[in-house]
């Protein structure tokens, strides 16, 4: 998605800060650590515990903070807020509220220098340069610019924010560390190498992700087919392109094909118990008539696809994701 013309832009400068720099060569080395002793010295029900909670983590980032909070592309009742906000607490990527502000600096500022996520260079800046370092002067004004009313009226993204340290103790330290020693009687290395510092290693890098994936893999104009069998080109797909211009889609393609991934099912399944309502979607249908009305009008394509998703939408029947296939 970054031509070479893009990736000579000259970056604003920012300084390393080094107490982060410090904790992830820590949590790197004791994560690696704890993949040794998950083969050697590890309880089959700690390798379960580790997984599922990574998975809820994943969850509370993808179907949470990301396609809830920061996108809004589905409403949630309380229970489910709750829920979702311990799984991304689970994470210990900081609070919803500065996750969502710096996720929608990085869709503003997509594929500009300006982008505190690097969108514009490549996946190692994406990755792990941009959480080493702090924002530049410019970057952090342009973060308070960043409209977060939603979220403010939200008590229980504010309630987070407020005791993040507290939940991020008990909630993404202690529990995890302790369960495995008190409930099922395994040893101390296992549950702080694995349990704890492999867990955070792991739900981290996919939080990261979610932000730096494009750049595996997102197809561009470049692209030319390969009969490689690496899974970074068979798996390109122009999901990342379609996100970047119109995120309000509850339908995902994070982990799976669009609208089948493993995110779009979870929150298929909450609005089947009745926790989400108003799930949003754009349809093959919206984008022809978006498409049919740019051309007609000279308007912008994405703002004539936006309106005709909304009036498609009021069309759609609630349970649309029911069918969804029939829908999209
Ligand atoms: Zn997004």
């Amino acid at each position: 998605m970054v031509s070479n013309a893009d990736s000579k832009k000259k970056f604003p400068k920012r300084e390393l800060n080094w107490p982060k720099v410090l904790f992830y060569i820590h949590l790197n080395v004791l994560g690696l650590y704890g993949l040794f002793v998950l083969f050697t010295n590890t309880f089959f029900l700690t390798i379960l515990f580790t997984f599922v909670l990574s998975g809820f983590g994943a969850l509370g980032v993808t179907a949470g903070s990301h396609r809830l909070w920061a996108h809004q592309t589905y409403t949630a009742n309380k229970a489910l807020k709750i829920f979702l906000m311990i799984c991304q607490t689970l994470v210990g990527q900081g609070s919803i509220y500065n996750w969502v502000r710096l996720h929608r600096l990085h869709h503003k500022k997509f594929g500009t220098p300006e982008d505190p996520l690097y969108s514009g260079k490549d996946f190692f800046s994406a990755h792990v340069r941009a959480q080493l370092e702090n924002l530049s002067p410019e970057q952090e004004k342009d973060l308070e610019e960043i409209d977060m009313k939603d979220l403010e009226e939200d008590k229980i993204v504010m309630f987070q924010k407020r005791w993040y340290w507290l939940l991020f103790l008990v909630c993404q330290v202690l529990l995890p560390i302790n369960s495995p020693l008190e409930y099922w009687g395994d040893s101390v290395p296992a549950a702080l190498f694995v349990a704890f510092s492999l867990r955070y290693l792991i739900t981290l890098n996919i939080a990261w992700l979610v932000n730096s994936a494009h750049f595996i893999w997102a197809l561009n104009s470049n692209f030319k087919p390969s009969d490689s069998n690496s899974i970074f080109i068979i798996t390109k797909t122009y999901w990342p392109q379609y996100h970047y211009l119109l995120p309000c889609d509850y339908q995902t393609g994070e982990f799976g094909d669009y609208g089948a991934d493993l995110t779009t099912i979870w929150i298929r399944i909450f609005a089947a118990m009745g926790n989400a309502t108003n799930l949003k979607t754009i349809t093959s249908e919206a984008v022809r008539v978006g498409l049919t009305n740019a051309v007609e009008t000279d308007g912008d394509v994405v703002e004539c696809i936006k309106s005709a998703a909304a009036v498609k939408q009021g069309e759609l029947p609630n349970d649309h994701y029911l069918n969804a296939s029939k829908f999209m």
